[in-house]
């Protein structure tokens, strides 16, 4: 435990709460509660890092993140160790001075992951990691949750890409087992021709490969969750979102789905919730299909992208939640309060963004929104890099795009 939040531990042990509470030692039980007070350590330092620590700072927890930038995201609203991911010393310095350690990133490092989990109080476990890591492992987890993902098939070699495209039919999508993301380490096929350079381009990441039957689907849908250690399990409204180049561009909540479709989602988001038994939040990535099927994607253990929309659009935001949740906090109101779109604000969006917020928004007056500014205060502008969002608060969907059409900001 640190010394911090010793302190502060004692300084409020006059509430029942704190007096239920045992001495906290470096690794605590499982279902420990930690108080306001508390040091939180997280493992990598970036955006999700920063809105995290912004949410429990207001709750009145400390924080400290572990990441190899100096003054990443996190860092400037938070303590920073300035170290490599899978620095062994660095971690244990992190474990030292955190009462609860939690990731940001699914991609942490096996060795540092079983390291943390022996010396300090990672409520999250490493098993969600360890099957969220790898594709393979995180559809078997699914299906064995009773949900359905997209057809696919290992593919150990060229000739079972060879059978299992013959199987699927073209198009369909070759993938990286671990380390993908934002569209990379994968490959569309699109015609047979192309399956030795597809084998060949993807194999070269040394890592397994899955092939995934094409899902022609009408949108992609995603669903957040979160558990408390107790098994509390509460749903974020279903976001509908939109990507460019493989990145996300807008999430629309709520999304343009049925009442039974959004039903069905939050039912599946709480069966893998449960199934993988999960501690924090859950992010769900869902295809929807023009004949009103679903099937996951992917799954990622932590804030999502898709799930910014909450910040100032529903009680409680995901950040919050996710807090809530590995301290053991009963959690918050997910009530979503206003029609939100969330759009992402890229490197080549930054300066005109920047011109707009130092104006008077005229279009966002007459169209009544709020477009709220979140920036999350890395240097580079670079192209595609994700540098923010904006949650534009509207009284309908529609007027929130017509904002986002006619800044101009986002000619993609
Ligand atoms: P992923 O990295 O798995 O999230 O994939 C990135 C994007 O590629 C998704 O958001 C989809 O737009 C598309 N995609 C991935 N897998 C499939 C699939 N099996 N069928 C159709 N589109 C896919």
């Amino acid at each position: 435990m640190s010394k911090e939040a010793g302190k502060s531990q004692s300084q409020t042990s006059s509430t029942e709460a704190v007096n239920e509470q045992p001495e906290l030692s470096t690794r605590q039980p499982a279902g420990s509660t930690l108080l306001p007070g508390s040091t939180i350590g997280i493992l990598g330092g970036g955006q999700l890092g920063r809105m995290m620590a912004n949410a429990g700072s207001a709750m009145g927890y400390r924080f400290i993140a572990l990441d190899p930038t100096p003054d990443a995201p996190t860092g400037q609203v938070a303590e920073q160790i300035v170290a490599a991911y899978d620095n062994r010393e660095a971690a244990r310095e992190l474990a030292e001075r955190s009462d609860v350690i939690t990731y940001e990133f699914e991609n942490v490092d096996a060795d540092v992951a079983a390291m943390l989990m022996n010396e300090s109080y990672v409520p999250q476990g490493s098993e969600l990691l360890y099957t969220t890591q790898h594709r393979l492992r995180e559809k078997r987890a699914i299906e064995a949750a009773g949900v359905r993902v997209a057809p696919y098939s290992e593919i150990r070699s060229v000739e079972e890409l060879h059978e299992a495209v013959a199987r699927f039919g073209t198009p369909c999508v070759l993938k990286t087992a671990m380390g993908g993301y934002d569209g990379k380490g994968q490959w569309v096929i699109r015609s047979k021709d192309e399956i030795p350079e597809a084998y060949e381009t993807l194999a070269r990441a040394g890592v397994q490969l899955v092939l995934e039957q094409f899902i022609r689907f009408e949108k992609e849908l995603s669903i957040i969750a979160a558990r408390s250690p107790q098994g509390e399990i509460k749903v974020f409204p279903v976001a509908e979102n939109i990507h460019v180049d493989n990145i996300l561009h807008l999430s629309i909540v709520p999304a343009r789905i049925s009442e039974n479709v959004q039903r069905e989602a939050e039912q599946l988001a709480k069966q893998i919730t449960e199934g993988l038994g999960v501690v924090g939040l859950i992010a769900v990535e869902l295809f929807y299909t023009a004949d009103g099927e679903l099937f996951v994607n992917e799954l990622a253990p932590r804030p999502h992208n898709s799930g910014h929309y909450t910040m100032e659009a529903c009680r409680t935001s995901q950040f919050e939640q996710h807090i809530r949740a590995i301290c053991n906090l009963p959690l918050g109101d997910t009530t979503l309060m206003s029609p939100v779109v969330m759009v992402n604000v890229l490197g080549q969006h930054v300066e005109p963004l920047l011109a707009l917020l130092a104006r008077r928004d005229e279009t966002a007056e007459r169209l009544k929104v709020a477009p709220k500014v979140h920036l999350y205060g890395k240097k580079d502008a670079v192209h595609k890099r994700k540098m923010g969002h904006v949650n534009v608060l509207a009284p309908d969907i529609d007027a929130a795009l017509s904002w986002i059409k006619e800044t101009t900001i986002w000619k993609v």
